[in-house]
């Protein structure tokens, strides 16, 4: 029996007042099976969670947090007089930590800490550069304290993490402890929460210490790296919780004192197994009936038949993650998420000279210049005073101090100073961070088919692999005794297989996987055969001839009797009936020998269902409204789709409408497409015409 009904992962966060440098002060929350969710800063996470424990009432929940829930060991008896980490440390930080979005305490309650032991330490990191803190170093080395362990026994275990008493920089998680366990201490009150491993979990509520980057490196193909985490994470514990391995993995934490442990150290096999993705199961296949038109139908007109078709179909590929190089061309399965800002920092536009507008105003402006500079890749580290001036150029993040920057072009400069002439607008030639995405934000929806340009911004925004609808398996199979290979020097009754080649050649160019299934005589049992090995190695089928119902058309004979033939009739120039079927549970669309209605049924009809198939939306090609280079006089009844390109006076169409006349094809860049009803068309009415690029040749 599972120990929890709902697990929850939570990847905190540790302030937001580094100066000009960024830091996403993103707090994400991830309840196993559902999406992660992003919280601003910890106030709002703090009522996030208490509302979702509330609504969790009766249920058994498992909330993991990414911070040490202890210091190394004698510390809260130094600070409290109990060695205890829930009603010593825990309840003493909560009494003192002051914390509201823009401005917190914990740099000097970290000081005051240091300042009632010996020597220099152990707390060290100051995020404010301008700022010094009584008894509180900027840097851990000089620190003289030695009182206690520099990292508890859990981290000397996992590999990376870093000491509680670091306060600041990258990845440091000193912070997040101070301003955490506050939180932690109020929750835990509020619902009667047990705190891992502390204590025996046997109340609704039990938190416990994470730490995603555990096992990150045995999974870099996270798409998003806090919401990928949480989710990972999340999803783990729940499924170790399945599997009966959570208590294992819990056991390890027994004998870890005041100082606390982190879930899945001692027990990695156990949380790396459960963090493997699990294999998603494919969609169920198609309903047998799903082709079934209702009775009475005799022709269908194209846009009826689409739509009969998108309802028809659905998805058949599973999920699965492959990295952002190899990802264009296919399709988005789950929401991409930027990883991180684009700029990530504020940067500079120009090459110039940056400051502080503030100190700057109308007229001639002279401004010491500082020695050193900031490029593009070589940030410089140190401030610039209010009132200085710093070389800049393209690409460099804004140092601290500076918000502004003047083009090199509009300053004269010495080897100490730099006029330029005021006002100069705030913030001028600089680029915000995140102005482009933010972290956190939404940039592909599934099914959304990746291109080229969006391969920039995946790698821009750090996204470095991307999950994706396995691609479509498009078998191809050509119909007719009459059919050789064009390398056969054949009579003249006999035809090369032109289809098959263009189906194949189609399908790939859709981002599919084209599979040749070859060319099969008018022959039953080697029909059937092929279509029995295109099931098992295709999601959906091809084929061509053999579709109609004459004397040799034992395509829709065999699928008729044995694969629920429905034959469309549809309204539709060039055509014949689609034959739409179910072989084994995969979709056929039997489509008509003759090569010129084989593409245009291909075109319209067997590509947006093979989207579909494939994950993607059940496309409608672009049409351009262009005037006709032609003149003509159609009937009721049917569409009609004319061969056609762009020339100097409009859309012209082929000269032949003869449904064999391959060169036509070639000749084309479009079709035009002209109305079910009568028209009548003269030279420089606007006519609907949709290039090949608009299906995605
Ligand atoms: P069917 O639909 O089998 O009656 O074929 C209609 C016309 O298309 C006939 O002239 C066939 O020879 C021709 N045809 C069928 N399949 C192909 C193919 N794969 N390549 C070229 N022509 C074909
Ligand atoms: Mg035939």
């Amino acid at each position: 029996m599972s120990l929890f009904d709902t697990h929850i992962a939570v990847d905190w966060s540790g302030g937001n007042d580094r100066g000009t440098k960024p830091k996403a002060d993103a707090i994400w929350v991830c309840v196993a099976g559902e999406e992660p969710v992003y919280l601003r800063n910890r106030q709002v996470a703090e009522d996030w969670l208490a509302a979702r424990l509330a609504a969790e009432v009766g249920n058994r929940v498992c909330v993991g947090f990414d911070f040490p829930f202890g210091y190394p060991s004698g510390f809260a008896k130094h600070l409290t007089g109990v060695e205890d980490a829930l009603g010593g440390l825990w309840e003493w930080l909560e009494a003192r930590v002051q914390d509201a979005p823009n401005a917190n305490n914990r740099f000097d309650l970290a000081g005051a800490i240091n300042a009632g032991l010996d020597g220099v330490g152990p707390f060290w990191g100051n995020g404010r550069p301008n700022h010094d803190v009584d008894h509180l170093p900027r840097k851990g080395l000089a620190r003289t304290n030695a009182q206690f362990a520099e990292k508890r026994a859990v981290e000397h275990l996992a590999k990376g993490s870093f000491s509680c008493w670091q306060l600041s920089g990258a990845g440091s998680v000193g912070s997040q402890v101070i301003m955490g366990l506050p939180v932690l201490a109020r929750l835990r009150r509020k619902f009667g929460a047990k705190v891992w491993p502390f204590e025996a979990l046997d109340s609704g509520v039990a938190f416990v210490e994470i730490w995603p980057s555990l096992l990150a490196k045995s999974f870099p193909g996270d798409a998003i790296k806090d919401a990928g985490q949480v989710r990972a994470v999340a999803n783990a514990m729940a499924v170790m919780d399945a599997n009966g391995t959570l208590g294992q993995a819990l056991a390890a934490g027994e004998g870890s004192g005041a100082e606390g442990w982190i879930l899945g150290v001692g027990a990695e096999q156990i949380l790396e197994d459960a963090m493997r993705p699990q294999e998603l199961p494919r969609p169920p296949k198609m309903r047998d009936d799903c082709f079934a038109l209702p009775a009475g139908v005799d022709w269908t007109p194209v846009d009826e038949a689409l739509a009969r078709l998108e309802a028809a179909v659905s998805r058949v590929v599973g999920v699965e993650q492959v990295a952002h190089m190899q990802a264009v061309g296919r399709v988005v399965a789950e929401p991409v998420v930027a990883r991180r800002s684009n700029p990530p920092a504020p940067n500079s536009a120009v090459d110039g000279y940056g400051f502080a507008h503030d100190a700057t105003g109308e007229g001639d402006q002279v401004l010491p210049l500082l020695a050193g500079r900031a490029a593009a890749g070589a940030a410089y580290e140190d401030a610039v005073p209010r009132g200085a001036a710093l070389r800049i150029l393209t690409g460099a993040v804004l140092p601290e101090g500076v918000d502004t920057v003047v083009l090199e072009e509009d300053c004269s400069v010495t080897d100490t100073h730099v006029a330029f002439r005021g006002p100069v607008r705030p913030r001028a030639n600089t680029r915000k961070a995140g102005e482009d995405v933010v972290a956190g934000g939404q940039v592909f929806d599934s099914g959304h088919v990746l291109r080229a340009q969006d391969a920039a911004l995946l790698a821009a925004l750090g996204v470095d692999s991307v999950p994706v609808f396995e691609r479509l398996r498009v078998g191809v199979l050509s119909t007719g005794d009459e059919l050789v290979e064009p390398a056969q020097d054949a009579p003249p009754d006999r035809t090369y297989d032109a289809n098959r080649p263009m189906l194949l050649q189609m399908a790939t160019a859709w981002g599919f996987e084209a599979v040749d299934l070859g060319h099969v005589g008018d022959d039953r049992a080697a029909l059937k055969a092929l279509l029995d090995e295109g099931a098992a190695r295709c999601d959906v089928i091809l084929t061509s001839g053999g579709a109609s119902a004459g004397d040799e058309d034992h395509v829709s004979a065999l699928l008729r009797e044995q694969g629920n033939l429905q034959a469309w009739r549809i309204a539709l120039k060039p055509g014949r009936p689609l034959a739409l079927a179910l072989w084994q549970g995969v979709p056929v669309f039997g489509l008509p020998g003759n090569p010129v209605a084989a593409f245009v049924c291909a075109l319209v009809f067997a590509r947006p269902a093979c989207l579909k198939l494939a994950g993607a939306a059940f496309a409608e090609p672009q049409a351009f409204m262009v005037p006709a280079a032609f003149e003509k006089r159609k009937k009721p009844g049917r569409r009609e789709y004319l061969r056609a390109r762009m020339g100097p006076d409009g859309v012209e169409v082929f000269a032949s409408e003869g449904s064999g006349r391959i060169s036509g094809l070639s000749w084309s860049d479009g079709l035009v497409e002209l109305p079910d009803g009568a028209a009548e068309i003269g030279r420089g009415d606007p006519v609907r015409y949709l290039p090949y690029g608009s299906f995605g040749l």
